[in-house]
């Protein structure tokens, strides 16, 4: 298991993915495990452990990232290896961010915000939750406690392109850019917090006005991605940010044969803007001078956080074990790999 030495400070990109274990529906069906982490920082896709017959499914593959995570890792380890390096950077004047990237259904939500499927509702478990525990934890010694910090959050959903308010109500927000390159969500709400508890109602307002009004919860959260960020300011004027992002699924590819056209060019926007944030972190990684921000209005509304000096990114990629969802999985593994 992994203990505190393992961690890896230099790095302004650390990748890394995090295989959730098989759930009921999977067993019901009895679709058998197909992802293996035979070391701290590898991820094998291989044939299932129990063949059902002589057939081969699949050639073994083998993928290394910054840190892998099986399906026994808790929040709390996941985020100490991940997001948890990331908190002093925004008391350094940086700027943040911590990506979770996968298919639907393999614990992006689970992993960033809390569980809450069904009455388990519990976001104090989550990444978001975390980090803010850290920030006032950090607030708190003699060093960053002189500078007098004040923390603010924000909260808002980016849908087919627009951007969303989840803390007025879903209000529909325009991004502006102005002759400096600088964006700016106009009128985004940024609420003062004082503790932990502040953050957590926070997450719970923004949380039920995300899924609220939807048929379905999940085809929705699905289709869009959820934008938290903790701001430190002092004296007003920026001092740090954490974006921390919950990203829509990125199993969009067979949307491209929707009958339906909303469907289709939702898929699209997203295909688009995952793409561009892969590029993004990849000019951040190799100090390239042109980040391809504009290309999508997630990667625009985060535009800051790319460029600079003090900028350092984690990217947590979900998998599912299943070799029903091998597909999704190796396409995650691909995308994870080629981000650094
Ligand atoms: P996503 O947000 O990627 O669509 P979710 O986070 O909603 O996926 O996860 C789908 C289901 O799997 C949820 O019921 C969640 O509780 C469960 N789950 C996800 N990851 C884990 C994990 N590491 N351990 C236990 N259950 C998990
Ligand atoms: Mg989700």
């Amino acid at each position: 298991p992994l203990t505190t030495s393992d961690l890896i400070e230099e790095h302004r990109i650390c990748v890394c993915v995090r295989k959730r274990p098989l759930n009921k529906k999977e067993l019901t069906v009895k679709d058998l495990d197909v992802i293996t982490i035979p070391s701290k920082d590898v991820v094998m896709v291989h044939e299932p452990k129990q063949k059902v017959d002589l057939t081969r499914y699949l050639e073994n593959q083998t993928f290394r990232f910054d840190y892998a995570f099986d399906e026994s890792t808790t929040n709390e380890m996941v985020y100490r290896f991940t997001a948890r390096p990331l908190v002093e950077t925004i008391f350094e004047r940086g700027m943040a961010t911590c990506f979770a990237y996968g298919q639907t259904g393999s614990g992006k939500t689970h992993t960033m915000g809390g569980d809450f499927s069904g009455k388990n509702q519990d976001c104090s478990k989550g990444v978001y939750a975390l980090a803010a525990r850290d920030v006032f934890l950090m607030l708190k010694k003699p060093i960053y406690k002189k500078l007098d910090l004040q923390v603010y959050a924000t909260f808002f959903e980016i849908y087919s392109g627009k951007v969303f308010d989840l803390l007025n109500r879903k209000a529909k927000l325009r991004v502006l850019e102005d002759g400096k390159q600088q964006v700016q969500v106009v009128g985004l709400q940024e609420r003062e917090v004082r503790c932990t508890e502040d953050v957590l109602k926070l997450i719970e307002v923004g949380n039920s006005c995300r899924t609220s009004g939807q048929t379905s919860a999940n085809a929705h959260s699905s289709r869009s991605h959820a934008v938290f960020q903790i701001i430190l300011r002092r004296k007003g004027k920026m001092h740090g940010k954490f974006s921390l992002i919950d990203l829509a699924g990125n199993e969009r590819g067979a949307d491209t044969s929707s009958a339906d056209r909303q469907t289709r060019l939702e898929g699209a926007e997203i295909n688009k803007s995952l793409l561009a944030l892969k590029e993004c972190i990849r000019a951040l990684g190799r100090n390239k001078p042109h980040t391809p921000f504009r290309a999508s209005k997630l990667t625009q509304v985060l535009r800051d956080s790319f460029i600079g000096e003090n900028s350092r990114t984690c990217m947590i990629a979900t998998i599912s074990p299943g070799m029903a969802s091998c597909e999704n999985t190796l396409n995650t593994l691909r995308y994870a790999n080629r981000v650094k």
